[in-house]
């Protein structure tokens, strides 16, 4: 095993700093777009109590019966690392009572999420989504706001290639009659079924949809289809929803088939979908959950959410050649020509952060040589040369790197003349 005897666990890798770096600018432009809309930030326990989730995303859905990380905690409490951001941010509105405040209630999130699942390209065991969640309207309007957002976050990064399936779930009222036709339709093919599905049969039947196995699939694609069967109000609403996103030049495919897997949608459900992310192809998805503050113990009120996978954006917007701003480089390294001169040399650095001019020195009583060397491997604008002859004379020696030139400032005129060489060399490279 040599020497790094420890590695990150199954399922879970460290983010190092070109991609972290990556991630606060995609953070960046999600925090932009969701104050454009007004959703407001909430962070939320990574932990919350088993019961929760068990209620929340139910019992019989793939994530509640297989990928759950769920742990006692040193009073035999039951707790699982959060597989999903929705149900701990209604039982935060429901702690919290929010329904006091002005419906719609509208919060966004970004953090990490846990499901063991078999990690493979675009799944992961531990996964970060950015995600929004609109409570307290049931207008078909505020539905097309949660997908316009998404939608307008993803092009604003400046990805291209997606595709926004759009299904309705309807309501428990309209499903109770679909649920029947499914049931009598399936029930001669049970033993073509994954064990699963059978499974599914007696417990929960809409939950076939999540089925990944091909002969599961093509049985259900010939069956019926759950959009025939909408009430007049989640008809309607499901029109007006499309009608809304066609008029905002929204594109999208009806999917009668789009499930998703948790239990708590009802009418809009909603994903997007990537064409480069083979198996995982889902960059992110949503829908309504009309029935789940009720179901955690608040009354009824109506709420929508999406959330989009990080890890999968970025794997997409790689092979959109999505142009992400690199890292920022310190601007300034000091030189340090003679070691008594440290004290001086650190006033300086720091003097130069205080003026918010990123800096840079040697910490390690490296050679002059490969102090410049280091230097240029950061990639600094200027290098600044303390010495004993300048220090005698009040001044600086400022290296340009880009052309070599050099020249003496003096120190009282230091910052200043640093900020306007800077921002001479930043005129027409914003890469800051
Ligand atoms: P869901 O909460 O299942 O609707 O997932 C929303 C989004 O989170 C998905 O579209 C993925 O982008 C991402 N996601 C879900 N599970 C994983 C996972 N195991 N690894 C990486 N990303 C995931």
């Amino acid at each position: 095993m040599g020497r790094n005897k420890f590695k990150a666990p199954k399922g879970t890798r460290d983010i190092l700093p070109e991609e972290a770096k990556k991630r606060e600018y995609i953070e960046e432009i999600a925090k932009e777009i969701f104050q454009l809309y007004n959703y407001q930030p909430i962070i939320t326990p990574l932990f919350e109590k088993t019961e929760l989730f068990i209620r929340g995303i139910g019992e019989s859905t793939d994530i509640v019966q297989k990928e759950m990380y769920t742990f006692q905690d040193k009073k035999g409490r039951s707790l699982t690392l959060r597989p999903e951001g929705t149900a701990s941010i209604v039982r935060a509105f429901l702690e919290h009572n929010f329904n006091q405040k002005p419906f719609p209630l509208k919060l966004f999130y970004i953090g990490p999420m846990y499901r063991f699942e078999r990690p493979q390209a675009g799944r992961s065991r531990e996964f970060w989504q950015i995600g929004a969640e609109a409570i307290g309207s049931i207008e078909p309007a505020i539905d097309a706001e949660i997908i316009c957002l998404m939608i307008e976050y993803l092009t604003r990064l400046g990805l291209k290639d997606f595709t926004l399936l759009l299904n309705s779930m309807g309501c428990p009222k309209c499903r109770l009659s679909f649920i029947k036709v499914l049931e009598k339709y399936l029930h001669p093919f049970k033993g073509e079924l994954c064990p699963d599905c059978v499974r599914r049969l007696s417990t929960n039947l809409l939950r076939i949809y999540d089925c990944k196995n091909k002969n599961c699939l093509k049985i259900l694609r010939q069956g019926p289809i759950i959009s025939h069967f909408l009430c007049e109000e989640c008809l309607s609403h499901f029109k007006e929803l499309q009608a809304l996103l066609t008029q905002e030049g929204i594109h999208f495919q009806i999917e009668p088939f789009l499930a998703r897997g948790l239990d708590y949608y009802t009418k809009t459900t909603f994903e997007v979908r990537s064409p480069y992310l083979g198996a995982q192809n889902a960059i992110g998805g949503g829908g309504r959950y009309d029935g789940l503050i009720e179901e955690l113990g608040g009354d009824s009120t109506p709420g929508i959410g999406f959330a989009i996978g990080v890890e999968r954006l970025l794997l997409h917007a790689e092979v959109e050649k999505i142009k992400i701003p690199q890292a920022a480089k310190p601007k300034v390294f000091i030189g340090l020509v003679e070691r008594d001169l440290k004290r001086e040399a650190f006033k300086i650095l720091q003097d130069l952060r205080d003026a918010s001019i990123s800096a840079e020195m040697d910490f390690l009583g490296r050679s002059l040589k490969s102090q410049i060397r280091l230097a240029d491997k950061l990639g600094v604008s200027f290098v600044l040369f303390i010495g004993p002859d300048e220090m005698e004379k009040g001044v600086v020696k400022v290296r340009d790197m880009e052309s070599g030139l050099e020249e003496e400032i003096k120190k009282d005129n230091l910052i200043f003349s640093l900020k306007k060489k800077l921002s001479v060399k930043d005129g027409g490279n914003n890469e800051s």
